[in-house]
């Protein structure tokens, strides 16, 4: 099977771009690598708060070149969103509930490259940096100033053994 993300290569400057925006392709023991290591230096706690900040800031800028790009709605870039990350190889995402009424939702991840990196770990929930991600991509589907209003935690993680998948829940 071939990605299902067009990739243009730049012939001239070896950029890569997907929807118009630049990307690094590589592999997944170097990005988990480098996230264990600045867990380990800065503590579990620190890290999470910092980087649920940083990914919510790249959602939500993500989200916006998506609406520059293809005119899409917010709901239906808010699903766009997770379709695409599926596609890169983040894991697969399914977003299981999506009550923009009542402002929360829950969303499913398969093979989420974290837990595939982490093995068996009981009591470990280890995909904290899809956190942000979710907390952007509804902050702005809420059309919300502060994605800190937005609350979302992995209620269960694959790498526990008790469920096959990770769960994320979330709401504003
Ligand atoms: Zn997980």
């Amino acid at each position: 099977m071939q990605p299902a993300v067009p990739i243009d290569v730049d012939d001239t400057s070896g950029i890569w771009r997907t929807d118009g925006l630049p990307m690094v392709y590589l592999p997944r023991h170097f990005l988990v690598n480098n996230h264990l290591a600045v867990e380990a230096a800065l503590g579990r706690e620190a890290y999470r708060a910092i980087l649920r900040a940083s990914t919510a800031k790249s959602a939500i800028e993500w989200c916006e070149a998506q609406v520059r790009v293809k005119g899409l709605d917010p709901e239906a870039t808010f699903r766009h969103y997770f379709q695409r990350l599926s596609q890169r190889g983040w894991g697969q995402f399914s977003i299981d509930v999506l009550d923009v009424a009542k402002r929360r939702g829950s969303i499913s991840l398969k093979n989420s490259i974290f837990a595939l990196e982490a093995g068996q770990q009981r009591e470990q929930r280890v995909c904290y940096m899809f956190e942000g991600f979710v907390t952007g991509a509804f902050s702005f589907l809420l059309g919300l100033a502060d994605s800190t209003q937005v609350e979302c935690e992995e209620t269960y993680c694959a790498c526990d053994g008790r469920q096959g998948h990770c769960r994320f829940d979330f709401a504003a």
